[in-house]
């Protein structure tokens, strides 16, 4: 797969996506990692990206010409087909739904503003736009990154174990079952000891008990989604 970042400060792309396994997918032809300056679609001396919004307001905001000409110029050179998706507080919330959707894609563009936001017009060229969640972040890099992150992992052959993907939160609707390794007791703090017994009939019902439990404690909105689909399709 082909993930493009188009961004102000491409820079901060590369750290992250040539480290562990990000860097491992790349290594393995697996995934390839471009990070575009929007600055480079500009004409002018001081490269501007940003311009006062009218009708007033606070701050700047980034200009529409550099992200048509440059999303136009990344999607023609692009080997493959490339879906544009936006990063904006305003999009749709990211799920492992969507990465899992994302995962089977040859390409991704992912767009990301700063400043106060960018011109309306820009989402025209949007595929999606995506939110990582209910916040304001001072740009869309680390979302950029954040969906980069949870799609490429996703993509088979990434990590080393498929199943452990598979056995994660948010696969069936719950969190994943609170998990243990070495030593058995740590400062008064002991492992279940069902997890020791090694019969697996019994840590695999534990483990699907914990997981609902956790579900109920930390995150009931993911149990109500659930019963909610169960009782649309009794209707
Ligand atoms: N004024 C905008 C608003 O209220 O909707 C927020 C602009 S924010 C300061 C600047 C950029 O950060 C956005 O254009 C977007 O790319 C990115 N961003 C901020 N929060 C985000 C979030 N929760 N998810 C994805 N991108 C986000």
């Amino acid at each position: 797969m082909d993930i493009h970042f188009l961004s102000v400060i491409p820079e901060v792309f590369g750290p992250y996506v040539n480290a562990s396994i990000l860097g491992r997918a790349q290594a393995a032809d697996l995934a390839r990692f471009f990070a575009h300056d929007l600055r480079d679609w500009t004409h002018d001396r001081h490269r501007t990206v940003d311009d006062a919004p009218f009708g007033g307001g606070q701050g700047m905001l980034m200009k529409p010409e550099p992200f048509f000409e440059a999303v136009e110029a990344i999607r023609n050179s692009s080997e493959v087909p490339l879906t544009t998706i936006f990063l904006s507080p305003q999009g749709a919330p990211f799920t492992q739904a969507k990465a899992h959707e994302l995962s089977g894609k040859p390409g991704l563009l992912l767009v990301s503003g700063r400043y106060e936001g960018m011109d309306e017009r820009v989402f025209s060229l949007a595929d999606e736009v995506v939110s990582l969640g209910d916040f304001v972040l001072t740009g869309g890099e680390l979302a950029a990154m954040a969906v980069a992150d949870a799609t490429v992992r996703l993509i088979p052959g990434v990590l080393g174990n498929e199943r452990s993907a598979l056995e994660e939160s948010f696969e069936d609707g719950l969190l994943e079952c609170a998990q243990y390794t070495r030593p058995a007791e740590f400062r008064g703090m002991a492992v279940p000891d069902v997890l020791l017994s090694g019969d697996h009939g019994k840590v695999d019902e534990w483990r699907r008990r914990n997981a609902l439990e956790r579900t109920r404690r930390f995150r009931p909105d993911l149990l109500e989604a659930v019963s909610g689909e169960v009782s649309d399709r009794g209707r």
